[in-house]
């Protein structure tokens, strides 16, 4: 069952000179309910725009948002905030996003309070619930932010996240800032809850290695659009698009057989002056002529390794 549904999703800025920045281009994606759907690409490839522009934190330029049948961009206020309970985000730095001076238990319990969820002994124990779903000992609500480590930062920033049972979780590199080992707890957590919970997550990240642990399906961007959109394993061992393909031979021991590392030439364009045609032309060891005045469509290919899967490339 689909639980959000984006159409033609898009952001534009304004530069400094008047000009336009396009950081999200024409997105749509659906996520199913109790789906995980991560999406990869370097920095400064839309994705975390992506991941605000879905929760309103942003607000879009054109696109739709239809979330269980309602449009979000059109909603007003009060109906934004009931929704704002179904839709949560954790950030790549949580003790940015905890308040210092608050403890535990107040920042895990604040979501209830804002929106009128219980009563003072029920939201105390909620918190309870919180902190045991996440793996933190029953006294941490007593502790403020700073007497805890990395992961168990981002175990606090989860739990309040989940404080209102929300149906689609966006993690924004939540893992990124994290020592690999913690990395990992943190992944295990997060498929963890995703079971328990039924969640939807968007699980956004520069990393493919950490993105296929958690991921049913993932979403390939570059320079705001999506290039390539397939079930994970599809993804990991038989990529269609030029650029995942390089993402993935910079990954170790990925697939049946490691690959000859393809080495990106240059950087990610700029989004004020996207390319004509494809927009990876410039980067892209395939290119042909076509590639550099026509723009390829995100679209289903023939003898693409699935049905779910779509890439926009010349070559198919
Ligand atoms: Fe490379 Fe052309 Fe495909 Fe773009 S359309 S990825 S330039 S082959």
């Amino acid at each position: 069952m689909t639980l959000i549904d984006l159409h033609n999703l898009s952001k534009t800025y304004t530069g400094k000179n008047g000009e336009n920045i396009y950081a999200l281009v024409d997105v749509s994606l659906t996520i199913k309910k109790g789906e995980v759907i991560g999406i990869v690409g370097e920095s400064g490839c839309g994705k975390s725009t992506l991941g605000r522009a879905l929760l309103r934190l942003i607000e879009p330029s054109n696109g739709e948002i239809i979330f269980e049948g309602n449009d979000l961009i059109h909603m007003n206020k009060r109906k934004m905030k009931a929704a704002r309970k179904d839709l949560q985000i954790i950030f790549q730095d949580p003790f940015g996003s905890l308040n210092p001076r608050h403890k535990v238990g107040t920042i895990i319990g604040e979501p209830l309070v804002v929106h009128k969820v219980g009563n003072r002994q029920s939201q105390k124990q909620r918190v309870l619930e919180l902190l045991e779903l996440v793996g933190l000992p029953s006294d941490a609500g007593k502790s403020y932010p700073h007497e805890f480590s990395g992961g168990q930062r981002q175990r606090i920033a989860i739990a309040r996240a989940l404080a209102l049972e929300p149906k689609l979780l966006v993690a924004d590199e939540a893992v990124s800032a994290l020592d690999v080992s913690v990395q990992s707890q943190i992944i295990n957590l997060i498929a963890d809850l995703r079971k328990k919970l039924n969640l939807s997550i968007l699980f956004i990240s520069h990393d493919l290695s950490v993105i296929r642990h958690v991921s049913d399906r993932v979403g390939v961007m570059y320079l705001g659009r999506i290039v390539e959109i397939g079930a994970t394993e599809d993804i990991m061992n038989s990529p269609q698009h030029p650029y995942t393909q390089a993402l993935l031979t910079a990954i170790p021991h990925v697939g049946k057989k490691r690959q000859q590392r393809i080495v990106l030439e240059g950087e990610l364009p700029d989004p004020a002056h996207p390319p004509t045609g494809c927009a990876f032309h410039s980067r892209c060891s395939k290119v042909m002529d076509i590639c550099r005045t026509k723009r390829p469509e995100l679209a289903h290919q023939n003898g693409a390794p699935s049905t779910q899967s779509e890439v926009a490339c010349h070559l198919y």
